[in-house]
């Protein structure tokens, strides 16, 4: 079995040679086609491959408010769906 991480969590999980260092960036995602963004998420970034892994907590915080976002965004494209226009 492989570990998601050293056992050194300062080392970068991708190169194993830089550090990894809390930071934070623009999360993106296409959630039902619909772009979510979300300024100032935690990650960890390692200062040599530049490589960056989402924080596991913030993670698990965004999938559960995410859940409730995507019922919101389902009703939505159902309202959408029932008028479609062609729009360039
Ligand atoms: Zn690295």
């Amino acid at each position: 079995m492989k570990p998601k991480l050293p056992a050194d969590p300062q080392t970068c999980p991708h190169c194993y040679v830089g550090r990894i260092q809390q930071s934070s960036i623009t999360y993106t995602a296409i959630i039902s086609g619909k772009l979510l963004s979300v300024p100032d998420f935690p990650v960890w970034r390692c200062d040599v491959c530049h490589a960056y892994v989402y924080d596991p907590i913030a993670i698990g915080q965004l999938q559960a408010s995410l859940s409730a976002h995507q019922k919101a965004i389902l009703d939505e494209k159902a309202r959408r769906t029932s008028r479609k226009t062609a729009s360039s």
